[in-house]
């Protein structure tokens, strides 16, 4: 399997320029990223924060405008964005989500009104479509994909008591704190096993029977043909793309950002200075109180002469024997602009993680939340360190949730959390 960064990187979109209209200059990335140096960290910064993911980055930009501290980010990636990092294809032109399909969503007006500081969003909005045995159907599950599954021509009520009906016999043996039980018991067995229970194994490799119901809680089951996949007041994709967005973020003169740079193998040069970390808790305490566990994704990557592939952002593949979970087409992610020609596509495979793997959700069992709990308290003693983000804090949060987390604790905590010893 080829790693995602297979494909050659251009500097920008060479498809689409908007005028921008959004405040704040771009970082020239050259002048803000610097190589790491022991001056840099113990003299010029105020505070060091380790990952320039979203809740890193959002971060820097309150604390350095807010409350003028230098900040310097240091992340272990070649690049900024952290997991919602993207670039421009040198050949196609096509941006490339290196970490898969990242769609900005939000119903919270003051993480929208922060986001528009630094970039647009164009009009695309989310529709995720699925291959189960053998036909495409509409997800997540709605009017459509009932009357297409049943060969019926349901009106909402006729469809909700129709399932109803299905699912109160069905799940008459089924444990409803389980994903299984709790889909059985809301959509009925056939609906469970053709769209959600190979998917469901194929992405967390452990049996439905075993996983928590909460999982499930992000997909809406709907009686009428709303297909969009996401139901908040705002979203899109930033019309520059996301690398543009996130130097934007970094226009400050107050921040600097060192790549390619290992929190543990400086930390000790990092003891006495304040740091937020956004890198994975239970790394930070050396696993002392054992391993969180995560799943990970492998992607597969191609360039294809052909214009479309499959005429859509993202398809699922809802089939145990299919080894994909989804294919992503990058270029649907972007209508407004025009790609020659070429498209590229990328396959999703998941596992659980190793220690060497990129961590990407966390599991969160039992066993996992009452580790977490233990490092939380060990965190609590640490008067330096701030933990956040999605590894720092063992969370799956989608981007506004990172920004939202960020801004929270940047305007109401650190200033307190700043002069603490
Ligand atoms: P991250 O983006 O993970 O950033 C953490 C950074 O810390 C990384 O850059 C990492 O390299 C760095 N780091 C870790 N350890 C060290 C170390 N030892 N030294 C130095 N640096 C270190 N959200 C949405 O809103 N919409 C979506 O469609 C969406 N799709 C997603 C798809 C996938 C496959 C994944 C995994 C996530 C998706 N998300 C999506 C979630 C989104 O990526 C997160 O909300 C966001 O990345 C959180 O930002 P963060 O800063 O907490 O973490
Ligand atoms: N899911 C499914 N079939 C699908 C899409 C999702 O069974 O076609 C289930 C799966 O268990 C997944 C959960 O719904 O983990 C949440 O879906 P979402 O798209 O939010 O998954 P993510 O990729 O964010 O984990």
């Amino acid at each position: 399997m080829l790693p995602a960064s297979n494909l050659r990187k251009g500097r920008k979109g060479n498809t689409h320029q908007v005028g921008d209209s959004v405040v704040g200059m771009p970082a020239d990335s050259d002048s803000k990223i610097v190589p790491f140096s022991r001056d840099l960290a113990e003299t010029w910064a105020d505070v060091v924060i380790v990952g320039a993911g979203l809740y890193g980055l959002t971060a820097a930009e309150v604390i350095s405008r807010e409350f003028n501290k230098r900040v310097l980010i240091i992340d272990q990636r070649s690049h900024i964005g952290g997991n919602a990092y993207s670039y421009f294809d040198e050949e196609t032109g096509i941006e490339i989500h290196k970490y898969g399909s990242h769609l900005f969503h939000t119903s919270n007006p003051r993480v929208h009104d922060y986001v528009s500081r630094f970039t647009k969003l164009n009009d695309y909005r989310h529709r995720v479509l699925t291959v189960a045995q053998g036909q495409v159907y509409s997800m997540p599950i709605n009017l459509m994909t009932i009357n297409q599954f049943f060969g019926k021509s349901f009106t909402p009520m006729e469809a909700r008591e129709f399932i109803e009906q299905k699912a109160n016999v069905e799940s008459k043996n089924e444990l409803t704190e389980s994903l299984q039980g709790k889909c059985i018991a809301t959509i009925g067995r056939e609906l469970y096993e053709a769209f959600i229970a190979g998917y469901t194994q194929k992405q967390w490799q452990i049996d439905p029977k075993l996983l928590p119901a909460d999982i499930i809680n992000r997909l809406p089951v709907r009686f009428d043909f709303n297909d969009r996949y996401f139901k908040d007041t705002w979203e899109g994709l930033p019309l520059n793309g996301y690398e543009a967005w996130f130097l934007k973020m970094l226009a400050n003169n107050q921040i600097k950002i060192s790549l390619e740079t290992d929190f543990f193998q400086l930390r000790e040069l990092l003891q006495n200075k304040k740091v937020i970390f956004t890198g994975p808790i239970d790394r930070y305490f050396n696993f002392s109180e054992g391993e969180l566990q995560w799943r990970t994704l492998d992607f597969d990557i191609e360039r294809l002469t052909i214009d479309d592939f499959q005429g859509t952002s993202v398809m699922n593949y809802a089939e145990v024997e299919v080894p994909f979970t989804r294919i992503h087409e990058f270029k649907h992610l972007h209508p407004e602009r025009i790609v020659p020609t070429g498209t590229v596509i990328m396959k999703e495979f998941s596992r659980r993680a190793t220690r060497s793997d990129e961590p990407y959700y966390p599991v969160n069992s039992p066993a996992d939340r009452a580790t977490l709990k233990r490092y939380r308290e060990q965190s609590e003693k640490l008067a330096n360190v701030h933990f956040g983000g999605r590894l720092g804090t063992y969370q799956y949060l989608d981007m506004h949730m990172a920004i939202a987390s960020a801004l929270t604790w940047s305007r109401n905590t650190f200033v307190e959390w700043f002069k603490k010893q």
